[in-house]
């Protein structure tokens, strides 16, 4: 198997990008498989219409990034600029949409801050574990879904 080396650095950006994937995914009730340092296994519900799996995927596409912003990360790992723009085109011939691409994909940025925002515990935790996972005993740094799960509904659980 292939040895993923990161700096200490990048693997704390990376896992923050990867938790922010992850949450979005999980609040869209998608299903999360296998969380690695470098990439998360997920997929939508098999009875999700076309425009809302493309608006979704979008959503979740930019969590990554827009974790690494509401962390304050200084060096972003950087948006797949070629995937957005697809998706954006996409969902302009699902919904009919004519805004510029800028405005689709603000609108997108604002509702993945949003979630990331209301579940900031929960990110954070499957972050850190997923980095602790990492160090410790998988070099990919594995969770499965069911790990995940259980950290979010810890981390979900207020009082007020
Ligand atoms: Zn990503």
């Amino acid at each position: 198997m292939h040895m993923y080396s990161l700096t200490e650095d990048e693997e704390k950006i990376r896992s923050i990008h990867e938790a922010g994937h992850a949450i979005a995914a999980w609040i869209f009730g998608w299903r999360i498989g296998e969380m690695y340092i470098a990439d998360t296994d997920i997929s939508p519900p098999a009875d999700i219409n076309p425009a809302l799996f493309a608006w979704q995927r979008l959503v979740i596409e930019l969590a990554g990034p827009a974790s690494e912003r509401l962390s304050g990360s200084s060096h972003s790992t950087g948006i797949d600029r070629a995937r957005i723009i697809g998706a954006v085109s996409e969902l302009r011939d699902l919904y009919g949409w004519l805004q510029p691409d800028n405005v689709i994909i603000g609108r997108a940025e604002a509702e993945a801050d949003q979630l990331l925002i209301e579940h900031d515990g929960a990110r954070n935790a499957v972050a850190a574990e997923l980095l602790r996972q990492r160090r410790n005993q998988c070099s990919l740094g594995c969770l499965t879904g069911d790990e995940i799960r259980d950290i979010i509904a810890r981390e979900s659980i207020t009082i007020g």
